[in-house]
């Protein structure tokens, strides 16, 4: 376990922004993750419930110049272990702390695919299921058997199944539960994933990867061919981290693609993609995705766009992705999203919303 006083959280976060922390541990082994646990419960009734921060590998984190007034945990847990369920699957369980992009390919090295359209998104293995991350027509919450947490409110460690996760679109019951209570209520300990002896991919989902592979929709091509064109198309957009390339320095995709019930309240060209159930892969009747790239472009976005001294700017590759362009403060970043917010809305009366966690700051005026 290492402890750090004063620490800038900047060096945590992709976006490499963040004001100081009083307090850091690092926990590198379980036993250092459950002790930290422990030290500091969680109770429902106080007021004061902002005091704890979890950071992996902090790709989906905002956090205010001003710091963080509490107690931070990184979580740098390691560990994989497989359980032959069938003879054509087998469970893989991930520590918490494991490098998401390391495990995704150390899981096609094993001969086990389904995880190889989300290569190359940073972060841990912990912070997969909080988002249900998802990339290229695949989402962690369809290969998620279950999720081991501690109970900060409960003070004990508990097993929740996929259903019990209630995935959906960029969010779970961990996301809801932080939400609601403005602090983690269960802190991810490892994941378990259930992978299918092949070499083949999932059927190829998104058009522009089925281009890519020259394949149709629906083909299975050797997983460690679409890995490659992942990242291969990730790289181009600025999706893959590099620290020569400012373009990444980002959370990844800043607004989610905005829900909607009735799909006449938005542009006739704006492109429309149904909302499936993670669990069950059934399309969600009543319910139209939309692209926020596309309403910020015609909002009049470019790629590029910034406001002010251009500290902050939308990547030159993605239109979803704001970056810190080397010398920004969390607060350019605040203002250049408020400014696009505000641009959309205007534009086509939707109110786009953030993906990434806040910290001590917040697009509300
Ligand atoms: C260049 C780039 C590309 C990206 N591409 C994608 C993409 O294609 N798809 C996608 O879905 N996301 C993408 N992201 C976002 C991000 O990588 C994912 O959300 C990732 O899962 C975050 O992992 P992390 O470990 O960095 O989480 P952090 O940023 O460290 O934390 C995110 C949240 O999870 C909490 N948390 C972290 N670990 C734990 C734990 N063990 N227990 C409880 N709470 C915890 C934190 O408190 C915080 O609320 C991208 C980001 C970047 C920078």
């Amino acid at each position: 376990m290492t402890e750090a006083v004063n620490e800038d959280l900047s060096t945590f976060t992709t976006f490499r922004l963040g004001g100081p922390a009083e307090h850091v541990t690092i926990a590198e082994i379980r036993e250092e993750l459950l002790d930290f646990c422990h030290a500091h419960p969680l109770e429902l009734t106080g007021d004061d419930r902002s005091d704890v921060l979890f950071i992996g590998g902090g790709s989906n984190l905002l956090i205010s110049d001003d710091g963080f007034d509490g107690a931070v945990c990184v979580v740098r847990t390691t560990g994989v272990t497989t359980t032959e369920t069938t003879s054509t699957d087998t469970q893989v369980t991930a520590e918490a702390g494991e490098d998401w992009d390391a495990f995704v390919a150390h899981t096609l090295d094993l001969g086990l695919s389904g995880l190889e359209a989300l290569s190359g998104i940073p972060g841990s293995v912990g912070a997969t299921p909080i988002q249900n991350v998802g990339a290229y027509g695949t989402e962690v919450g369809e290969l998620i058997t279950s999720v081991e947490v501690f109970d900060r409110v409960a003070g004990q460690i508990r097993r929740l199944s996929a259903v019990e996760l209630e995935f959906g679109y960029r969010t779970s019951a961990l996301k809801r539960a932080q939400a609601a209570v403005g602090t983690p209520q269960f802190v991810v300990l490892s994941v378990t994933f259930d992978l299918q002896h092949s070499e083949l991919s999932l059927p190829v989902r998104y058009a522009q990867l089925a281009s890519a592979l020259d394949v149709e929709i629906g083909t299975r091509v050797a997983a460690a061919l679409v890995r490659d064109s992942v990242i291969a198309l990730r790289r181009s957009k600025g999706m893959v981290l590099d620290g020569d390339d400012h373009d990444s320095w980002s959370a990844g995709s800043f607004f989610t693609n905005p829900i909607v019930d009735d799909p006449e309240i938005l542009p006739a060209e704006a492109p429309r993609y149904p909302v499936t159930d993670p669990l069950s892969g059934a399309k969600i009747e009543g319910k139209t995705k939309t692209s926020a790239a596309w309403l910020i472009e015609h909002a009049g976005f470019a790629k590029g766009f910034s406001i002010g001294d251009g500290h902050a700017a939308l990547s030159n590759k993605h239109t979803l992705a704001l970056t810190n362009r080397g010398h920004a403060r969390t607060a350019d970043v605040i203002d250049l999203a408020r400014t696009v917010v505000d641009g959309v809305a205007d534009a086509f009366g939707i109110t786009l919303e953030p993906e990434p966690t806040f910290i001590g700051c917040s697009l509300d005026r």
